[in-house]
């Protein structure tokens, strides 16, 4: 296998039935990567999955609730007894919340972003770190967010959530590097997705000029963009890279 393959490799993308995971997972299959949908989103999961197998890709879906432990336990042991050891987990699964200041937000919506964005991306990585280290080495990819380095004003509970995954990955990253796993972060600014289309939808003409133009190149993301990143990363190229954060932003944070 070249060093910019991921033929072969099994990997297990949550939140994988739409926008970026949806995008990462037919870029990663028509690459010849065996792949794993846990996604709540039965019907979209599946819909994708029937799609990718379709083309000649070879993708399977699993319903999983990232936040709940027991189904984060139940995707791992279905994931592995139905297409082998895991290579790569792509932490994906993600929810925002409406913009308001910080006053405004209530504590349910505060818990249920760290359920989601926080615990989740815990319990996945508690599974993968697992499996790996008694299969000798792994990559586990976290998707944060701009949102997870810097103020995201009015989506607070969703950024202190993206910080903790930033925390999460540099941790585990120096822990597990002497075991051949590796840790990193991905973190993308606006890109035209169902999350983000929620967001446009709620904003007057002013508000989604502002938001489209918020990075110098004045311009969304595509879920292409992130999913082609997010791909060389679970290849052997970026071997030496690990505990970084690739941000994705357009030149908003330069
Ligand atoms: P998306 O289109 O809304 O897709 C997210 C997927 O995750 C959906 O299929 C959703 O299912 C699923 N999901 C939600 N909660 C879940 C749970 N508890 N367990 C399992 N699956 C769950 O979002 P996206 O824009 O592609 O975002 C993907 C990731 O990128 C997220 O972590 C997000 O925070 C991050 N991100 C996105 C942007 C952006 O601009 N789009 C920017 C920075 C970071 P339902 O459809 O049923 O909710």
């Amino acid at each position: 296998m070249s060093d910019n393959s991921v033929a072969g490799k099994h990997i297990l993308i949550t939140g994988g039935a739409s926008g970026i995971g949806a995008e990462t997972a037919l870029l990663l299959t028509k690459r010849g990567a065996r792949v794993t949908i846990g996604d709540l989103n039965e019907v979209d999961g599946k819909t994708l999955v029937e799609r990718i197998n379709d083309e000649g890709g070879q993708a399977r879906f699993c319903k999983v609730d990232v936040s709940v432990s027991q189904s984060v336990e139940a995707l791992f042991a279905s994931a592995i007894g139905e297409l082998g050891n895991i290579d790569v987990l792509i932490n994906n699964a993600g929810i925002d919340h409406d913009p308001k200041f910080m006053l405004e937000i209530e504590d349910a919506t505060f818990h249920k972003n760290i359920a989601v964005n926080v615990n989740g991306v815990w319990y996945c990585m508690k599974q993968a770190l697992a499996h790996m280290l008694e299969n000798g080495g792994g990559h586990v990819i976290n998707i944060s967010s701009v949102a997870g380095i810097r103020a995201a004003p009015t989506l607070s509970a969703y950024s202190a959530a993206k910080h903790a995954v930033v925390g999460l990955t540099k941790s585990a990253a120096v822990e597990y590097a002497r075991y051949n796993i590796r840790v990193n972060a991905v973190c993308p600014s606006f890109v035209r997705t169902p999350m983000v289309e929620h967001v446009l939808s709620k904003l007057n003409e002013r508000g989604q000029k502002a938001l489209i133009s918020a990075n110098p190149m004045k311009r969304l993301g595509e879920p292409q963009e992130i999913a082609g990143a997010i791909a060389w990363l679970c290849t052997a190229e970026s071997s030496f890279m690990t505990g970084h954060t690739v941000v994705l932003d357009g030149g908003m944070t330069a």
